[in-house]
């Protein structure tokens, strides 16, 4: 997972903050060499591995903002699906025991004048995440897409939005045809027009092999059998070797097939967008 700092005219400012206490430090400690100041603190999602160091750029510096769309600050404060409870109780969590929680809450689309920058911010709900800013600065043409975009990374599909997120990168690549590099939640910086494309040909490759696992004529019609499972993660594995995990669950590939089987089962393929057939 990444952090990412962009140097403003009144100081840094930083997108997202890590999972572990310990890997924020070692951030604060590289930011802390560019004998600069966080000037604010930016979160793109709520997901565990986005906010969960906080607190540590928080403590460090008292006067940075932490801002967060108010969709995102509610998804932290309500947690329904309980993912902080859950990434606790992994062994050798160092997540946080309580979150420090954004304290500049804005509207869904708001232009941010942050540390002297402008920075643009749209809203890519039910797609990685229930809900998910994009932070764009025109000036530089460089795109904060958090999750929505990574780069040689297994994504986490876990929350059964598969379609929606290839529906939310056709608006992402509609909204900024200008854009030049995109900074991912996960993997190295690289064009946004490739990222996106990218993560568009990694989730219809899987949709697909799922789609034939729960097809009625496949071996357990619409139950995903073991040996299914096991084939399309090593398909999955042959097309896209050595591909790190974006989240710390070992069996993030088995619950990505679970989820969107569940998906694909309650969806009718003539009413999906075109995108997802
Ligand atoms: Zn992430």
């Amino acid at each position: 997972m990444n952090t990412y700092w962009m140097r403003a005219p009144e100081g840094l400012i930083l997108f997202d903050t890590l999972r572990t206490l310990t890997d924020a430090r070692q951030a604060l400690a590289r930011i802390r060499d560019t004998g600069q100041p966080v000037a604010a603190i930016l979160l793109t999602h709520a997901h565990p591995d986005h906010v969960g160091g906080a607190g540590i750029f928080k403590e460090a510096f008292p006067r940075a903002p932490i801002y967060a769309s108010e969709a995102s600050a509610k998804a932290m404060r309500e947690d329904r699906r309980g993912l902080y409870a859950l990434t606790r109780s992994l062994p050798g969590s160092d997540f946080p025991s309580e979150l420090t929680h954004p304290d500049k809450v804005f509207r869904a689309g708001a232009t941010l004048t942050i540390a002297g920058t402008r920075l643009r911010t749209a809203e890519f709900p039910h797609a990685e995440s229930d809900a998910a800013t994009v932070y764009y600065e025109p000036e530089s043409r460089t795109l904060f897409p958090g999750d929505l975009l990574g780069n040689r990374v297994t994504p986490a599909l876990v929350e059964g939005h598969s379609c929606g997120w290839l529906v939310q990168l056709d608006r992402l690549r509609e909204r900024y045809p200008a854009a030049g590099l995109a900074h991912p939640g996960h993997g190295a910086p690289a064009p946004a027009r490739d990222l996106i494309s990218r993560q568009q040909a990694y989730i219809k490759h899987f949709r697909g092999l799922v789609k034939r696992a729960v097809r009625e004529s496949s071996p357990a019609g619409r139950r995903v059998t073991r040996a299914e499972r096991r084939a399309i993660i090593a398909a999955m594995g042959r097309a896209h070797p050595r591909h790190p995990r974006v989240a710390s669950l070992p069996t993030l590939m088995e619950e990505n097939v679970k989820a969107v089987a569940a998906e694909l089962v309650s969806t009718r393929p003539a009413e999906l967008p075109r995108v997802c057939r």
